[in-house]
């Protein structure tokens, strides 16, 4: 079999999962009465939820005796490390866009390291079936973005195919007979060359993902960059900075099949293949025969920019949803997910029973702690921040491009609100139906906590995506996010006719007959100074309940918190109280006194 490695480039929601299942069932890779239902790339929940690809998956697509290895790349610039290492692989990328949208920022963000690395583009403009498809200004768009991206004339000379994967057809020109996707099969194995490498060479394979496996431990997977292996060598893994990491024995080889991975005898020189055997070596080794002495080149990774604490859940509602709420099994866990998860580092912090992560951004940092959550860890944590650099005795700070689309009468608040965290604005141009799409250059810090503000200043009608784009000098100060607070000052349940009396102060976040703590995070105050209330006062009746909820109260419904909000809300002296079931906001210090010294720098 002939062999073709190619990658999947595309935004969210572009019809990536729905492309690839049609590609599956089209080439007769399933079995008659296999079930296509469910959906072949993205299988983690959490990455359905928020509709990004975390994970990367590889399927394999057999046609004409070609097998089409088909990687997918992270759909989130918080996964940029992945990125570099997947692209490694493959031979050519599939850009898929939406014929309505156009290109996004994280198209840009993959689509400028896969032409840097000189890989051969197809571009399917996918979702042309829609009414309000403009394939025309979307293939201008595209060859506009290669243009600023440095593409080469052959990657310029990109062949195009328009698409509706949900109909299940692929055409070279819209006038064409809409039958099939066979040209996609075609474009793939004309336009991507095979991987041209030594079969006879000694073995060598770099890795670029690792799996943990219940029943064969380590999973290293990875390109074959030369020669052949068999299940029972005796090969080693090599690392670039420290040499020698272990030597193993492979005890199983597994390579992709539709959606499946299945056991093979031999891989060689342009397969992806899956290796078990080895206990230590990891992603960016190389796993050779022991007559190679240095290892492969590893791809630059992109380095966190963003760090958070996270510590024991010290909350006097501790241990009431979790079961794991000691700091080793947090710290297990972490250090786990580092082994496999190489864009996150952990450090221990000077404090006690904490620790520092650092990841490539909010949404990959919040992945993770609600991961944590649904397997029973209870945990605080306090507000993310950036990691600044000294260059050349310059503080520098992570940059990221900033892509709105936005109806033209939101334009104004989104232009003013981003000025103020110091964006600079780099293009505004009307993309049609009464829309404009704002660019931006802005500091990574001055976008945190900033999502849930642009949803309610566009009514939910904006459209907001950004991309790493590199360090650069300190851009200063950006001013205090927010109101104060109104803190607990009592423990116990909350009481209605209490948080009615407390609506006048500013907006609750919690409701009648809820547990709360002195420290705890009740609501937001109209005013920019910390109020402790006393959300348990009754009514001085003798002849009310003493229930919580009182029947004659009518409350506000309270402003409530997803995870990552929580964390973009609160400030330094605050952290969020994560927990299976709740999603608690609360002072560091929970004592009015420690909290009273703290704030005059004496604690
Ligand atoms: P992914 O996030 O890129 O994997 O996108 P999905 O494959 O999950 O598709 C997102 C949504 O777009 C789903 O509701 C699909 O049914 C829909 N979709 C995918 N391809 C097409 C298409 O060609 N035409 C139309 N009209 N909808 C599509």
């Amino acid at each position: 079999m002939e062999l073709r490695n190619l990658a999947i480039i595309a935004h969210v929601d572009h019809g990536k999962t729905t492309l690839v299942d049609e590609l599956l069932k089209q080439s007769g890779t399933f079995r008659e009465n296999q079930n296509v239902d469910e959906r072949v790339m993205d299988s983690n929940d959490l990455e359905k939820e928020r509709g990004i690809t975390i994970l990367a998956k590889n399927t394999a697509v057999e046609w004409n005796n070609i097998r089409m290895n088909i990687v997918d790349t992270p759909g989130h610039a918080d996964f940029g490390g992945e990125v570099e290492r997947i692209l490694s692989m493959v031979d050519g990328v599939l850009l898929l866009v939406d014929a309505a949208e156009g290109p996004m920022p994280q198209t840009k963000f993959v689509t400028s390291k896969a032409l840097s690395l000189g890989l051969k583009p197809i571009v399917v403009i996918n979702k042309a079936d829609k009414p309000d498809a403009r394939p025309d200004w979307v293939l201008d768009q595209i060859f506009d973005l290669f243009v600023a991206l440095d593409a080469s004339d052959e990657q310029l000379d990109f062949p195009v195919i328009y698409s509706s994967a949900k109909l299940g057809w692929a055409v070279n020109d819209l006038e064409d007979d809409k039958k099939d996707m066979q040209i996609v099969f075609e474009k793939i194995s004309q336009h991507i060359s095979k991987p041209n490498l030594d079969t006879q060479a000694d073995f060598s394979m770099l890795v670029t993902t690792l799996e943990a496996d219940n029943f064969l431990g380590r999973i290293l997977t990875g390109r074959v960059e030369s020669g052949t292996v068999k299940v029972g060598d005796n090969l080693q893994a090599l690392n670039l900075e420290t040499g020698l990491v272990e030597k193993a024995r492979i005890a199983k080889l597994l390579m992709c099949k539709g959606l499946e991975k299945i056991n093979v005898d031999t891989a060689s020189a342009g397969d992806i293949v899956s290796i078990a055997g080895f206990t230590k070596a990891t992603v960016a080794d190389t796993i050779c025969s022991e007559k190679i002495s240095t290892p492969l080149e590893a791809l630059p990774i992109t380095p966190p920019t963003m760090s958070m604490t996270v510590s024991v859940n010290d909350s006097p509602l501790v241990g009431r949803d979790g079961d794991k709420l000691t700091g080793n099994m947090i710290a297990e866990r972490l250090y786990k997910e580092a082994e496999t998860n190489i864009a996150i580092k952990i450090t221990q912090s000077p404090q006690k029973d904490a620790l520092e992560v650092a990841g490539r951004g909010e949404l990959q940092l919040g992945v993770l702690l609600e991961n944590m959550r649904r397997e029973g860890f209870e945990m605080t944590v306090a507000p993310p921040r950036v990691i600044f650099r000294e260059e050349n005795g310059v503080k520098h700070e992570p940059m990221e491009e900033v892509q709105i689309d936005v109806d033209e009468e939101f334009s104004g608040v989104v232009v003013e609100k981003l000025g103020k965290r110091k964006a600079e604005m780099k293009a505004m141009v009307p993309s049609g139906a009464g829309k404009v799409r704002l660019t931006f250059e802005m500091p990574a810090r001055g976008l945190i906590g900033y999502q849930s503000e642009f949803l309610s200043d566009t009514r939910g009608t904006g459209i907001l995506s950004r991309s790493f784009l590199g360090y650069a000098p300190y851009k200063g100060d950006i001013e205090g996010r927010r109101e104060g607070v109104l803190v607990s000052q009592e423990t116990g349940k909350s009481v209605a006719y209490a948080l009615a009396n407390l609506e006048s102060r500013g907006i609750m976040f919690i409701d009648a007959g809820v547990d709360i703590y002195c420290g705890m995070i009740i609501g937001e105050n109209s005013k920019e100074n910390d109020l402790d209330v006393n959300p348990l006062k009754g009514k001085q009746l003798t002849n009310v309940r003493a229930s919580g909820k009182d029947d004659a109260v009518k409350l506000t419904p309270p402003k409530r918190f997803t995870l990552e909000s929580a964390i973009a809300y609160i400030q330094s002296d605050e952290r969020v109280e994560i927990t299976p079931n709740h999603i608690r906001l609360r002072k560091a210090h929970l004592d009015i006194n420690e909290r009273k010294k703290a704030s005059k720098g004496k604690l």
